[in-house]
């Protein structure tokens, strides 16, 4: 019989959130697999729980190790993965080893718990029903244009991670691609001692992070409001901002119309006069 992989979320912040069952997760693992052994080593000390083994897996180290994870999951031992903190697999390493683990028909399952984007989601006050998760943004380049730009045009709750010293940048670029107005929410040190869920418009964030952002962050950007009646100027802009990041004149169009809410025909038209 082939072993479990069991993917095991850690607390974000608060050792408090770790669930019940993650520990007796651990305690039935052969093999604990994290990225770093001396953090979760010290996690483990926290809770007071012996693993028979801990073996790194990082992105430097997927590709070795991998392999030799399959082979003991094959020969029926019980593996579980964390990351330093949050869930596995959420911009954390993960996904590699579940998709191989799934090609040699091992059985997947979890301890869910913290993830910092969720966390901050539903406390930022803004749409939660249907959002975007974008991971980390691209920090440079087409890349990173393309992302702004996508953000600026979506309809639904934008989630993303961003490092405390590119935040200030990245809210100042949002404000010129989304525009000063849309409502944002920066969540840092969530479920820390100085949690602060920070709400406001994006040209107010932008001059609040200007000061120097300290400690882990999350922003959270409201969708574009599809239901408000946009000027042919608006409409002429946004397929301008679409066609900047390469899309044919037809997915601008049809990327305007799903951001907007605005009439085919009327975007068309005016997209042929760009
Ligand atoms: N796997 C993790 C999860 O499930 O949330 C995310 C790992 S990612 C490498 C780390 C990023 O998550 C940080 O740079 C920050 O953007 C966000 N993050 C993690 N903990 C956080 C916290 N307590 N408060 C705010 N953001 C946090």
């Amino acid at each position: 019989m082939t072993g479990v992989l069991t993917l095991v979320s850690t607390p974000i912040g608060n050792l408090g959130d770790l669930a019940p069952r993650a520990m007796k997760a651990f305690e039935a693992a052969d093999l604990v697999c994290c990225e770093d052994t001396r953090r979760t080593g010290s996690l483990l000390k926290q809770i007071g729980v012996r693993v028979d083994e801990l073996r790194r897996l990082d992105d430097h180290t997927e590709f070795e190790s991998i392999p030799i994870i399959l082979d003991r999951l094959v020969a029926g031992e019980r593996v579980v993965l964390v990351s330093d903190a949050g869930t596995p697999g959420i911009s954390d390493p993960g996904e590699r080893l579940v998709a191989a683990a799934i090609e040699v028909g091992v059985e997947i399952t979890t301890v869910p718990g913290p993830v910092a984007a969720i966390a901050a989601l539903v406390s930022s006050g803004l749409p939660s029903g249907r959002f975007v998760f974008e991971g980390f943004l691209a920090r440079k380049g087409q890349e990173r244009l393309a992302q702004l730009a996508a953000i600026a045009t979506e309809s639904r709750t934008t989630v993303f991670y961003e490092s405390p010293n590119r935040v200030a940048a990245t809210l100042a670029a949002l404000v010129e691609t989304c525009g000063p107005e849309r409502r944002a929410v920066v969540a840092r040190e969530l479920t820390k001692l100085h949690e602060e869920l920070r709400r406001g418009t994006l040209a107010e964030l932008a001059e609040w992070s200007s000061a120097g952002v300290k400690g882990e962050v999350v922003v959270v950007v409201d969708g574009v409001d599809a239901s408000v009646e946009l000027d042919d100027g608006e409409l002429v802009e946004r397929l301008r901002t679409v066609l900047a990041e390469g899309s044919s004149k037809r997915d601008a169009v049809d990327r305007v119309v799903a951001a907007t809410g605005a009439r085919r025909g009327r975007v068309y038209d005016l997209s042929l006069t760009i």
